[in-house]
Formats: structure tokens, C-alpha cells, sequence
């Protein structure tokens, strides 16, 4: 017979996106029933294809800012568009997915007596005056700027957790997300990874934001989910928040020499205005995650840029880029 444990029913909200479609991946292979909920607009279908004939995977396409009545046990919530093209798109959409999401998705995880996990974010610091950032930073964030919707949706949704938590007794986990990488990130998604891969692929010229000297830090896609998961089934006085990110700081120069010096790729640099509210530094303080889940990533930055590589050199190949 199977352990409880392998039988729960798991909701991934944002199931289709980057992040998303690889907790799907890993939800079903620790034997759990898996509902993948997305309304497609920055996840899409390829990245859960292989999932849909899965006996255990059903894929809902649905908008989170509307009312959704199932029945799970656990609740992921990544439905949001992560990176800045995206989220500015449409901001008014970005902070009802945030800000409404949440308050379906607490209401659902109400209903049901569900333990729910929030995809909360490094932006929640803003342009941080603090460095590294720990979790008892609370920020430097612009309210009315063009990242507004995104920063400030994220922290309303991090208010809403702890008011349903403290109000409504509900099971809370909130993960603060540093920049994550790898297969299956959107190619056009304007973020610095993706846009330094395909533009050193294709020989075009790498784009410095600035004079490139901001750092970020890095985490590969599965270091991050084995904290997101040790998270779901840390004890329950654990609500987080809890920054899970790679503390190695780079300064995107590096990040775009190393690319180009994996790719083998002779595309120049080309300096660009850096957009507004750039943060400058970014750097989680991962003590508590060390602390409290035993974690820490264990994938160097060079490793993982090599399979996220030969993930968008295969799209190239296969002419999928815009598919
Ligand atoms: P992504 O854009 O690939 O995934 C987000 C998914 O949510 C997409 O599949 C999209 O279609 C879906 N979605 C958007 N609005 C929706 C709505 N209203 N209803 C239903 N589905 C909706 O981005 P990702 O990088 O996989 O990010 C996943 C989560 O992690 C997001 O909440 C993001 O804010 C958070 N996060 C990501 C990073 C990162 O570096 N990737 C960093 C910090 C936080
Ligand atoms: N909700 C949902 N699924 C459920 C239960 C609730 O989508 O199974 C939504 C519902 O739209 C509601 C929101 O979650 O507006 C918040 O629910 P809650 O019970 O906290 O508040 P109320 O119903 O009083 O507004
Ligand atoms: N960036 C860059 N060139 C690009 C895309 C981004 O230099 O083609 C910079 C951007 O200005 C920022 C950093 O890379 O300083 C990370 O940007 P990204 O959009 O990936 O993430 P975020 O700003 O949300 O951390």
C-alpha cells in the first residue's frame, strides 16, 4: 500500500509556466495527483505536454482571479507573469492575479482546510538598501512605478497570507523567490539569462543594461524546487517568509562572459540605458532556509547555464522560438 503522503492531491497554480511545469514534474514523480491550473498567458502548453496523457496530471485552464471551487489537499500558487515584459504588459491584470489569486486561492485553501504555499518574491525588497537581504528587511519599494504592480501585488498577497493565517488559522508557507534559471524559461521573456542565451546563440549583440555592474544571483531551477518542497512539508510553525535563492552574487558582465565563453559564441557587448527602478544589487541571506528546511543549492552557476543552453539551442533548432 501507498503512504498518505504519495497520494495527495497537489494544486499548481501557474502549473504551466517555468517554475510551475517542473513542480508538476517533480509532484508526480513523488507519486502525488497533480491539478495544473493556468490560463496560458505566459506559461504555455509545451512545457506540460509531456505531462497530458500522465494518470495522474489534469490540466484546468482557468484565470485565478476568478473564484475556483475544487478539492486538493495542497496548494501551489505561482500563478503570476515573473518577468518585467511580461508583468507590464498588462499591470492593472498583474496586481488583480496577484492580489485577487491570492484571495481565491486563501479562500479555496479556507474552504478545504488546504495547505497553501505562496510564490513571493526578492522584488518584495525593492531596490534594496540592505545587503544581503534578509528576511526582516522590509524594503525600499516604489509604489507608482512601473514594477509597482508586480512589488506591490506580491507584498499584498504576503499581508493577505498572514492575515488569513493569523485571522483564519490557515497553514501558511511563503517562499521570497530569488532569480531562478533554466529549460523551459521563456525565450522572448526579456529577462537577462534568456535574452543573453538566445542573443549569444544566434551571434547577435549581448545587451548590458547599464554600465552592468548590478549583481543578481542566480539559482538553477531544481535547487530551487527541493526548497519550495521541503518548505510544503516543513513543520507548521514554518510560515516563512523565506528567502530561497544561490548567494552568489554576479554582476551581469560576468554572467554575459560566461555565456558567451560556454556558448563559444563571438557576439559583441552593446551598452543600453538601464530601466527604471533597476535594482542594483541583489543577494538572498539564506540562513533561515539553511536553518529551518537543511537547504542550500548545490548547482554552480557554469552547470547550470549548460543545460539551459542546450535547452534554447534545441528550440533554435527545431524552430520553436515563437511556437
Ligand atoms: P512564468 O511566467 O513562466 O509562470 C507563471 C505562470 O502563471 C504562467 O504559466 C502563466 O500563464 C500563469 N498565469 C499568469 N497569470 C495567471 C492567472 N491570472 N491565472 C492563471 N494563471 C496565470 O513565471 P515563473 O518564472 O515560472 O514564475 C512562477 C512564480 O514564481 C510567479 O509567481 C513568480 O512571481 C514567482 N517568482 C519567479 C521568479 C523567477 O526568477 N523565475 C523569481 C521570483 C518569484
Ligand atoms: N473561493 C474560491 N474557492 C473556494 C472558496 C472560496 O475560489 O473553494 C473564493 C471566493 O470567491 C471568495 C474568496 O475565495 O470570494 C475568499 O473566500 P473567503 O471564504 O475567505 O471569503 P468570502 O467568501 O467571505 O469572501
Ligand atoms: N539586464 C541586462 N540585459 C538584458 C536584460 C536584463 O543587462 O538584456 C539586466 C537588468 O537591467 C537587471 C538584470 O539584468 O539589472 C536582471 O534583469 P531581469 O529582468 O532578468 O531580472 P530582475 O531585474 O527582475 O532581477
Amino acid at each position: 500500500m501507498r503512504e498518505y503522503e504519495e497520494e495527495k492531491r497537489i494544486l499548481v497554480t501557474g502549473g504551466a509556466g517555468f517554475l510551475g511545469s517542473h513542480l508538476c514534474d517533480r509532484l508526480l514523480e513523488g507519486g502525488s495527483e497533480v491539478i495544473c491550473v493556468d490560463n496560458l498567458f505566459t506559461g504555455s502548453r509545451r512545457n506540460i505536454s509531456h505531462l497530458l496523457s500522465h494518470p495522474r496530471f489534469e490540466f484546468m485552464r482557468h484565470d485565478v482571479t476568478f473564484p475556483l471551487y475544487i478539492e486538493v489537499d495542497e496548494i501551489y500558487n505561482l500563478a503570476c507573469p515573473a518577468s518585467p515584459i511580461h508583468y507590464q504588459h498588462d499591470p492593472v491584470q498583474t496586481t488583480k492575479t496577484s492580489v485577487h489569486g491570492a484571495i481565491n486561492m486563501l479562500g479555496l485553501a479556507k474552504r478545504l482546510n488546504a495547505k497553501i504555499l505562496q510564490a513571493s518574491t526578492s522584488e518584495v525588497y525593492g531596490d534594496p538598501k540592505v545587503h544581503p537581504q534578509s528576511e526582516d528587511y522590509w524594503g525600499h519599494v516604489n509604489p507608482i512605478g512601473y514594477r509597482s504592480c508586480y512589488d506591490e501585488g506580491k507584498r499584498c498577497a504576503e499581508t493577505l497570507f498572514f492575515d488569513y493565517h493569523r485571522q483564519h488559522k490557515l497553514n501558511i508557507k511563503v517562499a521570497r523567490i530569488f532569480n531562478t534559471y533554466g529549460p523551459r524559461m521563456h525565450p522572448n521573456d526579456g529577462r537577462v539569462v534568456s535574452n543573453f542565451i538566445m542573443q549569444a546563440l544566434q551571434g547577435k549583440k549581448i545587451t548590458i543594461y547599464g554600465d552592468g555592474l548590478q549583481t543578481r544571483s542566480f539559482c538553477y531551477v531544481d535547487d530551487l524546487l527541493s526548497a519550495m518542497m521541503r518548505l510544503m512539508s516543513s513543520p507548521d510553525d514554518v510560515t516563512g517568509p523565506i528567502n530561497i535563492g544561490n548567494p552568489h552574487e554576479f554582476t551581469m558582465l560576468e554572467l554575459a562572459e560566461l555565456i558567451i565563453d560556454i556558448t563559444g559564441s563571438s557576439s559583441e557587448l552593446v551598452f543600453k540605458e538601464l530601466p527604471s527602478d533597476d535594482p542594483l544589487q541583489r543577494k538572498p541571506n539564506i540562513s533561515l532556509a539553511r536553518e529551518k528546511l537543511n537547504w542550500e543549492p548545490t548547482i554552480q552557476l557554469r552547470q547550470g547555464l549548460e543545460s539551459t543552453i542546450t535547452y534554447f539551442d534545441d528550440l533554435l533548432d527545431r524552430n520553436l522560438i515563437n511556437a
